[in-house]
């Protein structure tokens, strides 16, 4: 299948010059691509895959990247393993949204876990990446993996408290069924639900792209786990606008984020990672200063 309406090109289509186009008002990414595999207009969303020429199959949502085939580790690493090498004993952990898979896969790799719950809205991001983006969606039958297809918000909300070691909040933009995730009524009950040395991960949009959001969830995020406890960092990911992207960690406890635990880094060589290290995990919270004046604490 064709996509007329995402070409640049205009006129007859041809087969190899066809862009996908992510935009804000002032931003563009663009993508050549060979075709599109799949599309669905869920109950939530417009779920596409593309076969792109440099990054293979890619995943979007109502026009907006959610990640690639080859370069989908930085984002699944980083997100993962951050706080499973610094928390110290992790046994359950909560996946919100990564409805791809690969958070679940990188995250199913530490053998100590009782239980991974993964709460995505969409059962079509499930099935399209089970489809074109295997190697992504590569732990769905793991033993310890509970999926959950329902809203994590509501989830979360019923959730026991003090249930879980380490959320995730693997979500898209805060538009559509992504917007509730970026509230301070959504973070207090993460806080609630995490044990006495808990932590939060959200992928926290870039600096450059989402200028508005990543300031304001950086004083949200503070007002409910405390200043001194939410650290940023951030990643190279090619295929999301401008590059920069970011994560917020944030500790219940007094877990560092540099603090990374010799029992959990041990266990990294059998990892075959492809972009985290533990050096990078210490450089990753090193902020250029513009990005730090935007979230400094007030
Ligand atoms: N890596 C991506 C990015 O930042 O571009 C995000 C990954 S994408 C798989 C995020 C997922 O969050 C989507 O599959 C979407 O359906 C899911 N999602 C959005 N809102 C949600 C909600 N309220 N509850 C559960 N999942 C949600």
């Amino acid at each position: 299948m064709r996509d007329e309406k995402s070409s640049e090109e205009g006129g007859p289509m041809r087969t190899k010059n066809v862009w996908f186009t992510e935009r804000n008002d002032n931003i563009a990414l663009s993508l050549k691509h060979d075709g599109k595999l799949y599309e669905q207009e869920s109950e939530f969303q417009k779920v596409e895959v593309y076969k792109t020429f440099a990054y293979g199959n890619m995943l979007t949502l109502d026009g907006m990247v959610m990640t690639t085939e080859k370069d989908e580790y930085v984002y699944h690493e980083m997100i993962s393993h951050v706080p499973m090498q610094t928390h110290p004993d992790p046994k359950r952990v909560l996946i919100i949204g990564g409805g791809d898979g690969g958070t679940a896969r990188e995250i199913l790799k530490y053998e100590q876990l009782e239980e991974v719950v993964m709460v995505e809205i969409d059962e079509k991001v499930v099935e399209a990446s089970k489809e074109f983006l295997p190697s992504i969606a590569a732990s769905f039958d793991h033993p310890k993996l509970n999926l959950k297809i329902e809203d994590g918000i509501k989830y979360v909300n019923e959730a026991a408290d003090e249930s879980f070691d380490i959320v995730l909040v693997d979500s898209t933009d805060p538009v559509g069924p992504g917007e509730g995730l970026f509230t301070a009524e959504f973070y207090t009950q993460v806080h609630r639900i995490l044990k006495k040395d808990g932590i939060m991960v959200t992928q926290s949009e870039s600096p450059r792209f989402n200028e508005k959001v990543f300031v304001e969830i950086y004083d949200c995020y503070r007002g409910i786990f405390g200043k001194e406890n939410v650290h940023c960092y951030l990643v190279h990911i090619p295929t999301y606008p401008t590059g920069m992207w970011s994560f917020s960690y944030s500790a219940k406890g007094d877990c560092s984020p540099k603090q990374v635990q010799e029992k959990a880094q041990a266990l990294l060589p059998s990892f075959d990672l492809n972009y985290y290290n533990p050096e990078i995990h210490q450089a990753a919270f090193v902020l250029p200063n513009f990005v730090q004046k935007m979230i400094q604490p007030k």
